[in-house]
Parts: structure tokens; sequence; C-alpha cells
């Protein structure tokens, strides 16, 4: 078997018929070092076509057009690097539940393959597919180097516990991905979508637009390239600082599947500091986040933070906050901290915010916030709309650290904080030039008008 057996997952058992495989395709967008694709090609064998389908859906978790535009343009790269392959790329509006099964019967598909995803709302759709379906559906995880369901069966406390599982496991399953060859049987003639029509139809939040990263699986194995090959070696010293262009920023590619996390790690590994901090943050903190979601279903809601975060904060419910906010001043960067407008406007402009400061704008948040809930949930609004790496899982739990103590232990108790651990300004001034990451935002607000 070419696709190790733990990455597959049965969803949906049943008699394959003899008809084509169906691999819709979800959260790996993409054509290489996919082993969902790979496993649909397998089961295609020499004897069944293969087919590639994608359900587009209008307003998924509050997805602005930054987003959509980001991924069509990545969908658009796999369509002609399918079709190099002779294998159709289908795609379809509307909801997964009507239009995989569809699809499904339309071609007499014989088996559909999907994508490994920890979020609710995936696993909904999947439901949805399964009721919809009359063949089997089977799920690969194609977006960790230790498959999520195999690392471990209960939610993890911390990377500490979960650390020692992944490197035990990671020589079985960080192996280079074999070649995807064409099928032996054509598929079905679909030509390609009309990208325009489909930007016609979309019908998003416009106000929160497309920002200026190349996408798709060129650009992201260019990305990697370029982060190995010059930045990876200081990636342990410099990571930390918001005026280096220090880290990786592979994140919107991990996120939208345009690159594969084990690719990454295969390209990464070696004995310098730089990639063993690089591997604990792409696989182990990372692969951290996919097991809390997959395992706590209140992973987007304070409710999911550990009882002695929760029982702290609700204690400090009533301290008086030394500055006081309501979301919609949060989104305009309209607080009295230079430090922390220009955060948030970094996120706003770009889409893209450094993880230093994801860190301390979060925790201000709830600093200023009349309540814990009400502070969670702007952190979770403003995180999933405007950083385009956003609605994953490792903002899930980035948002639940900062503000609710997941995966973290209990610090010096504090006013409005507890024991959650604390940020300040000052922090930062120790660690890299505040003013001078100030001045750029500052600037770029200007320019943006
Ligand atoms: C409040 C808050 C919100 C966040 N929201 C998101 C989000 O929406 N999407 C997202 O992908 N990450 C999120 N993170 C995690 C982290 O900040 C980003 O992954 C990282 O900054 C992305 O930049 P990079 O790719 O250059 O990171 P690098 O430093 O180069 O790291 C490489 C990869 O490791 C993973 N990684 C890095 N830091 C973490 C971490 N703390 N937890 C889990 N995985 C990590 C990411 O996949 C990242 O691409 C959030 C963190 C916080 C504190």
């Amino acid at each position: 078997m070419l696709v190790n057996e733990e990455r597959i997952f049965l969803c949906k058992p049943g008699r394959e018929t003899p008809g084509p495989v169906l691999y819709w395709m979800s959260r790996e967008q993409r054509v290489r070092d996919n082993w969902g694709l790979l496993y649909a090609r397998i089961l295609a064998g020499t004897t069944r076509p293969l087919v590639v389908g994608f359900c587009l859906v209008q307003g998924f978790l509050g997805a602005t057009l930054r987003h959509y535009d980001f991924m069509l343009r990545g969908l658009a790269q796999v369509a002609e690097g399918l079709g190099a392959l002779g294998i159709p790329f289908v795609l379809r509006l509307g909801e997964p539940g009507q239009e995989i099964p569809r699809l499904a019967s339309e071609l007499g598909a014989g088996v559909v393959v999907t994508d490994f995803d920890p979020l609710r709302v995936k696993q909904v759709w999947q439901e949805q597919v399964i009721q919809g379906l009359s063949v089997p559906l089977i799920e690969v995880d194609g977006h960790n180097v230790v498959p999520a369901r195999r690392v471990s069966d209960k939610q993890e406390y911390g990377a500490r516990t979960i650390r020692p599982k992944i490197h035990r496991l990671a020589s079985e399953f960080l192996e280079e991905y074999p070649e995807l060859t064409p099928p032996a049987v054509p598929g079905p003639e679909v030509g390609l979508p009309d990208w325009e029509a489909v930007r016609r139809a979309l019908d998003v939040d416009a106000t929160v637009g497309p920002v200026d990263l190349a996408a798709g699986e060129d650009a992201a194995h260019a990305a990697l390239a370029a982060f190995v090959g010059g930045r990876l070696a200081r990636y342990a010293e410099d990571r930390n600082d918001p005026t280096k262009d220090g880290t990786s920023r592979l994140s919107a590619y991990f996120h939208f599947g345009q690159l594969a996390p084990q690719r990454a790690a295969l390209v990464a590994a070696g004995p310098g500091e730089g990639s063993l901090a690089f591997l604990e943050e792409s696989v182990v903190r990372r692969e951290l986040a996919e097991n809390f979601c997959l395992h706590n279903p209140r992973y987007d809601s304070l409710e999911g933070a550990p009882d002695w975060a929760l029982k702290t904060l609700d204690a400090h419910r009533g301290d008086p906050r030394p500055y006081l906010y309501t979301p919609e001043q949060f989104e305009l960067a309209a607080t009295h901290s230079r430090l922390w407008n220009a955060a948030q406007t970094q996120l706003r402009l770009s889409g893209y915010m450094h993880g230093y400061m994801r860190m301390f704008w979060a925790k201000k948040i709830l600093e200023w916030s009349a309540t814990p809930e009400e502070a969670h949930a702007t952190v979770v609004r403003l995180n999933d709309r405007y950083q385009l790496d956003g609605r994953d899982p490792n903002g899930y739990v980035g948002a639940l650290w900062s503000v609710a103590g997941l995966h973290d232990r209990p610090w010096k108790q504090r006013p409005v904080y507890g024991s959650i651990r604390y940020m300040n300004e000052n922090g930062c001034r120790r660690k890299f030039k505040v003013d001078a990451y100030i001045a750029t935002w500052e600037r770029a607000a200007l320019e943006a008008g």
C-alpha cells in the first residue's frame, strides 16, 4: 500500500461499485503531495476513471472576498494541474450535502474519497454527504504528518503530552510522497471552470479585499524554498521579532491546502536550531491544534477552555478594566495603544499579523473588553474575518491560549486576567523595536487612507 492505512478512515461503509472514483477535494487544495488524491488514484487502478470534485460554499464561517479570492486563484492552478494529468476537475456551487451526492450519482461513482478536517462544519458536511450517498465515503488525513485520529484518541493537555507521541510516530509517517500518475482510464470531458462566472456568482463580503500574496501550489513551493534556503537558519532567534521577516509565512498555504505541512517538514528537517524550532511549530504545535478541535466540540467558544482558566476568569469578572472598548472600536483600531492599533492595522491591511503580535493583540482584547466571553468572541471574529489563514484549528487554539489558558498553565494572579498569562507593551519593548513596528503600520494606514 502506498498510502499508510492509518491515514485512512472509513466514514461510510458499504459496497463499492465499478464506477469512477470521485475525490471530493475540500481542505487539501493541491495536486502534489496530497494523500487523499493519491489514495483515490490507487482505488482507480487500471479500470476506473478518477474525477475531482470541489464544492464552493457561499458565506463559509464569515470568510470574505480576501479568502475566496486567494482560494479561487489556487483552485485555478489545481484545475490546470489536474487537467495536465488527464484528471477532470468539476466545480459546483452550493451545499456539499446536496452537490457531492448529486455529482457522485451523475458520474455513477463507485466510491468517494475526501479530506480529513476536524472543524465542526466540515464534520456536518460529511454527515450530510453520507446521508445522500449510496456508495462508501473514505476520509484520508493529508494535513498532518502523524494522522490526527492516530496520534491520540483524546484531547491532549498540551505540547508536552503530544510531543512524545508525535516524535515516536514521526519516522513511520514522515515519508516521501509517491508520484501521482495519470489515470489509466480517462475521465469524462468537463473542460475548465469558467472562473469569471464563478467570481460573478460569489455572494460574499467584499469590504475585506484581496491581499497581495501569490496564491497556489507553485507560489507555496517557492515560498518554502525561499524560507528554507534563507531565513530557516535564523528562525529560532528571529521568529519572535515582528520587525524582522523571520518566520516562514507559510500559514495561508497550509490553511488552504496549497502546501502539505509534510512537504515543509521533509524539506526543512535537519539538525540545526532553526529546523528544530520550525518542526516544533509546524508539526507539534499545529498538530496539537488539530487534536484539540477534533476532540473538543467547543473549540471556538470560551467554554472550550480548561476549568482552572474558566474559574479564574470568572473570579475576576467584576474587576475594573483599565480601558474598555466595544468590538467595533477594536475592529477600527481605535484604542489608546499605538502598538495595539498597529497590530490591528497590519491585520486589516495585509491579512497577516505576526505571531508574536497575535498573542499580545488577543490578550489586550481580554483586558479591555467588558467580559471574557465578549473578548473571546471578538478575537475569533476579527481573526476569522481578516487573517488570511483564519478559520483554522490554529486560530481557535490561539484564541483560547491567549484569552483562556488553553495548553498553558496558571501564572501569577493579576486583575482581569486572574492567573491567565499576562503580556504588556514593556515586554514587547524588551523583545523588539516597538517604535519601528508602530511607524511601519501607521505609515501604511495613512497610505491606505
Ligand atoms: C490569537 C492567535 C490567533 C492565531 N490565529 C491563527 C490562524 O488563524 N491561523 C493559523 O494558521 N495560525 C494562527 N495562529 C498561530 C500562529 O500565530 C500562526 O500560525 C503564525 O504566526 C503564522 O505565521 P508563519 O506561517 O510565518 O509562522 P511560522 O513561525 O513560520 O510557523 C510555521 C507554521 O507552524 C504553525 N504554527 C506556528 N505557530 C503556531 C502556534 N502558536 N500554534 C499552532 N501552530 C503554529 C503554523 O502552521 C505556521 O505556518 C494564531 C495565534 C494566536 C496567538
